[in-house]
């Protein structure tokens, strides 16, 4: 094409590659390619590994954590959950959002953690589950009870412009169904 540079060709080979694999896509492939697009979804692709500043991954995980983010399967056949009795889908997706083992509490933990370090070493004196902050779950809840709010994840007295902050952090998914199918009365809430 004339008159056209070889990164705009590039883009537009590259966007209409991604515009036929969405059309084509499941609900659920969808969401996790839409999910990939989202901004820092793709840091875990550029991250440098390093074992001194715990960025890498075992080989095995690694290859398991793409699989699951270009859409491929980890197994052949779905299966049931064991701990709960969910379907066990082959592309992996249960098992990163199943909550019947503890596994989504432990990441969500340690996320927290990692961010707790980090603000100590920046000097933002921060401070793990400062109670009674966030709204409650329910935000009627605190209509009848002002004791129903939640702790902070983590608590920073001087964040932002010298302001208090209090962060809530919360380990998800976009295979989620309430994400999938929004309002859906046949799908239970926490479950794939
Ligand atoms: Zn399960």
């Amino acid at each position: 094409m004339p008159g056209k540079k070889q990164q705009a060709l590039s883009r537009a080979i590259d966007e209409a590659g991604h515009d036929a694999r969405l059309s084509g896509a499941s609900v659920v492939d969808h969401a996790t390619l839409q999910s990939e697009c989202e901004p820092g979804a793709r840091a875990f692709w550029q991250a440098v590994p390093s074992r001194v500043l715990d960025l890498a991954v075992d080989p095995a995980e690694f290859i398991v954590e793409i699989s699951s983010r270009l859409c491929m399967q980890e197994c052949a056949v779905d299966q049931w959950c064991p701990l709960c009795d969910a379907v066990l889908d082959s592309r992996g997706h249960h098992s990163r959002m199943c909550c019947a083992g503890g596994d989504r509490t432990r990441r969500r933990n340690g996320l927290r953690n990692r961010i707790f370090r980090g603000a100590a070493r920046a000097g933002l004196h921060p401070e793990l589950e400062r109670p009674g902050l966030l709204l409650p779950s329910r935000p009627g809840d605190i209509n009848q009870n002002e004791q129903a709010r939640r702790p902070a994840d983590v608590y920073l007295p001087c964040f932002t412009g010298g302001l208090p902050a209090a962060l809530d952090f919360a380990v998800t998914a976009p295979q989620r169904q309430e994400t999938l199918y929004p309002g859906c009365s046949y799908c239970p809430r926490g479950r794939l």
